[in-house]
């Protein structure tokens, strides 16, 4: 791996642009602007880039979009030239393509490693950001773009006597580079999120013994990963720029097959046909079978039961397959893709744990005790996810005009306009901010939109001698109340899930990405460069003068 702290140009002065986190987003904002002939800066937490691909290194980890499409497509010759060897490949092999991303497009001698952010604050006077890392370092920037990632800051329980245990402790998205061996050990994972779902089957393989705890049982939809066909990835190859635009016209910026209206419209043989097609061909296109999962209760519950009887038939001890069988609304959290996940339950040295009423009350050094009963483990692995969407940004003490607190504005929900820039702010862009569709679609199609957005808006500012932006206070309430408002209209803003931030204790419960889908986003997006970045305000490098609502004639 190449690292380039010692020979990045410009250390210490000035940078036209500071980007936080080197995660495919942050990958992409730099090549972007150094296209424009920006200096730019990418300060990066981690020794190397990839960001999620970097961190959630766990027993098990892929990603559960399909890979042809979860990828960069703004460049034909590295979507062309890269082989992917499987329909969803493993955090390896995507920690790969974002090493080969850097190769290839020379980001390393601008990414500055180890270097995590702990404080961003503007200048009024020198229009500019001043960005600290951990170690005292402050570099500064008129720009300064937060590629912090959506589900990068870790969220470990508060339980007592954690510290004292006498083993190891893991979290699945801090795991060792040396990855970790559990033979012998009695192991225990702690939540079965993705994270858990997919780590849970090969951490059992391994160990002694593991002791599940389950809080709340999640739908598991089966991968079944596969290599990829060589003719099939030809084909696709053949024709990405069409079907990249199909993925990026559909709701959520996947390629799924898009099935009926509604469950409710068609017979209970035909629905069920159709979730078992869906099933056997496995992954998150499972949602798209009915547009109607997240209005209808009755749909709803169609889809639910379908999955709950594939858990009754796979798992064998009735009362383990009822306490899996999730009770919560299907999609009301983010759905689980897995491989031999429920069959996992069937091993002799596996135990499921409900922590759901009876909660773990403490570690002690030789286990978990969960009412009356220890558990003795020798490892535990949190398997407990993230602060999800603002807590990246909010563990960084950002500081706007007159010495504004982000985390104090933010104290009761996230406030930004697009989910890409935010009041009091200027000059600061986020990628897949909150407000923004960002979780609920392929990520990578909205990383790179942003990207573009915000590069497009630097260099039209610059064309017309701008060089300050900020979101117009009203702007931002519209955009906020409009996320709201849409997010009242489905059922999935009224369960308990990260989405909201219920995963976190103390977070404020406010659905926090926009879930009016990709399309009508873009769309909105584009809107409002056409209208003269109509909600925005500008200032001009002279006088830094305030031009409400768009700069151009
Ligand atoms: P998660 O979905 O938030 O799951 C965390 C799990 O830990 C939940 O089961 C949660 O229970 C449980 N938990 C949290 N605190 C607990 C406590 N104090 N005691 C007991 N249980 C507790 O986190 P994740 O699994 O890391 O996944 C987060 C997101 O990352 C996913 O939804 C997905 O978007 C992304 N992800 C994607 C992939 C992929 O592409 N393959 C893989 C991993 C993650 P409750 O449900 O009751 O809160």
């Amino acid at each position: 791996m190449t690292n380039a702290n010692d020979n990045a140009a410009g250390a210490g002065t000035d940078f036209d642009a500071i980007v936080v986190g080197a995660g495919f987003a942050g990958m992409y904002m730099l090549h972007r602007l150094r296209g424009q002939g920006m200096r730019v800066r990418v300060l990066e937490a981690g020794s190397s880039v990839g960001g999620t691909w970097y961190w959630n290194r766990y027993p098990g980890a892929r990603v559960d979009t399909e890979t042809m499409f979860y990828s960069y497509q703004f460049s034909s010759e590295l979507e062309q030239e890269w082989e992917w060897t499987e329909r969803y490949p493993s955090q390896q092999e995507l920690h790969a393509y974002a090493r080969h991303v850097a190769d290839r497009f020379g980001l390393w001698p601008d990414i500055q490693f180890e270097s995590p952010v702990v404080k961003s604050t503007w200048s009024e006077n020198r229009q500019n950001w001043t960005v600290e890392t951990a170690d005292g370092t402050s570099l500064t920037a008129r720009y300064c773009v937060m590629a912090t990632g959506c589900l990068s800051a870790v969220n470990t329980p508060t339980y007592k006597g954690l510290e004292d245990f006498s083993g190891s402790v893991y979290h699945t998205a801090r795991w060792p580079e040396d990855g970790v061996d559990f033979s012998g050990l009695r192991v225990a994972v702690i939540g079965t999120g993705s994270s858990g779902v997919q780590s849970i089957p090969v951490i059992a393989e391994q160990a002694k013994h593991l002791t599940v705890f389950q809080r709340t049982g999640n739908y598991v939809i089966p991968a079944h990963n596969r290599a990829l066909d060589p003719e099939k990835v030809a084909e696709i190859k053949a024709n990405y720029p069409a079907l990249r635009a199909k993925a990026r016209a559909s709701f959520s910026g996947n390629y799924f097959p898009v099935g009926g209206p509604s469950a409710m419209a068609v017979s209970e043989d035909e629905r069920n046909r159709e979730y078992e097609s869906r099933w056997q061909e496995g992954g998150l296109a499972f949602m798209a079978a009915y547009a109607d999962f997240m209005t209808s209760e009755e749909a709803n519950e169609t889809a639910s039961e379908f999955i709950r009887n594939k858990i009754r038939g796979i798992v064998k001890d009735p009362t383990m397959a009822e306490l899996l069988a999730p009770k919560q609304l299907f999609m009301c959290k983010r759905l689980c893709v897995g491989t031999d996940y429920y069959e996992t339950y069937n091993r002799d040295n596996v135990t499921l744990v409900d922590v759901s009423e009876t909660v773990i009350d403490e570690i002690l050094p030789e286990g978990i005790r969960v009412g009356e009963t220890v558990y003795d483990v020798d490892a535990i692995v949190l398997a407990t996810g993230f602060d999800a969407m603002t807590g990246a940004l909010k563990r960084i003490d950002i500081r706007g005009v007159d010495n504004a607190s982000l985390r104090d504005l933010w104290e009761d929900g996230p406030r930004a306009y697009l989910g890409l820039a935010i009041s009091k702010f200027p000059n600061l862009f986020m990628i897949t901010g909150p407000g923004s569709p960002s979780v609920l679609t392929n990520m990578i199609p909205s990383i790179e939109q942003h990207v573009d957005w915000i590069t497009d808006c630097l260099a039209d500012m610059r064309a017309r001698g701008m060089s300050r932006i900020e979101p117009e206070p009203d702007a931002q309430e519209a955009w906020v109340a409009h996320v709201n408002e849409i997010a009242d209209l489905s059922m999935r803003s009224t369960c308990s899930s990260w989405y909201l931030g219920s995963n976190v204790d103390g977070k404020p419960r406010v659905f926090m990405p926009y879930i009016g889908g990709f399309p009508a986003y873009v769309r909105k997006c584009e809107e409002v460069v056409e209208a003269g970045y109509a909600g925005f305000s500008f200032a001009e490098h002279a006088n830094h003068s305030f031009m409400r609502c768009g700069y151009r004639p």
